[in-house]
């Protein structure tokens, strides 16, 4: 199995990545974000747990989110593998994500984070408010999702950095040079 992780801040270009990576090697892309929003809009019993919480900019409490990912990992026994987006954040989601691969017989293969400047960032969510009107997106609650981000997130680096799987990708030019510079992370990945 091929699964890998993507990482970035809010912003960093995940979800346009993992589009394109999972079309090219035959994964399935687990975004939690997406996830939680499907619920929010099917007004799930647990999207309307979390629907404050992430119109805030805060995280969902870890046990919601491995639970939720868990599930959706079940759903695809036959998988080649995942590409896991927004996923982990925290580091007992890490934890929780190498014991459940484990209990697979399986485990993460790479972790690519892409790289991006906090300017850059900025001006990509202020458009993507204007597109989607996602209410995270605007100004303050992004500024709580950013701290969010350096506050808790930021540790899952160090985490893969000691297993060897992290690599980084400078996230800010063309689409399709970054796309290819992942490319060439994921095949070392897989040798
Ligand atoms: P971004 O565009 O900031 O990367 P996502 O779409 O991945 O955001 O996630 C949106 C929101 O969903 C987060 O701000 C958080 O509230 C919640 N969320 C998503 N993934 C997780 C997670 N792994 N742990 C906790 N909360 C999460």
């Amino acid at each position: 199995m091929l699964n890998l992780v993507l990482f970035g801040p809010p912003g960093a270009g995940k979800g346009t990545q993992s589009e394109k990576l999972i079309s090219k090697y035959q994964l399935i892309h687990i975004s939690t974000g997406d996830l939680f929003r499907a619920h929010i809009k099917h007004q799930t019993a647990l999207g309307k747990r979390v629907s404050a919480l992430i119109a805030e900019g805060e995280l969902v409490p870890d046990e919601i989110t491995i639970a939720m990912l868990e599930e959706e990992a079940d759903k695809n026994p036959q998988a080649n593998g995942f590409i896991f987006d927004g996923f982990p954040r925290t580091v007992p989601q890490a934890k929780a994500l190498d014991d459940f691969l484990e209990s697979k017989g399986s485990a993460i293969a790479g972790v690519i984070a892409l790289d991006v400047d906090q300017e850059e960032l900025t001006k990509r969510i202020a458009q993507r408010q204007l597109e989607t009107g996602r209410v995270d997106d605007q100004a303050d609650k992004l500024k709580k999702r950013i701290e969010e981000y350096f506050d808790k997130t930021i540790h899952v680096l160090p985490y893969y950095e000691a297993q060897g799987k992290l690599s980084k990708v400078n996230g800010i030019g063309k689409i399709d040079d970054i796309f290819n510079a992942l490319c060439a992370q994921v095949d070392q990945h897989q040798k």
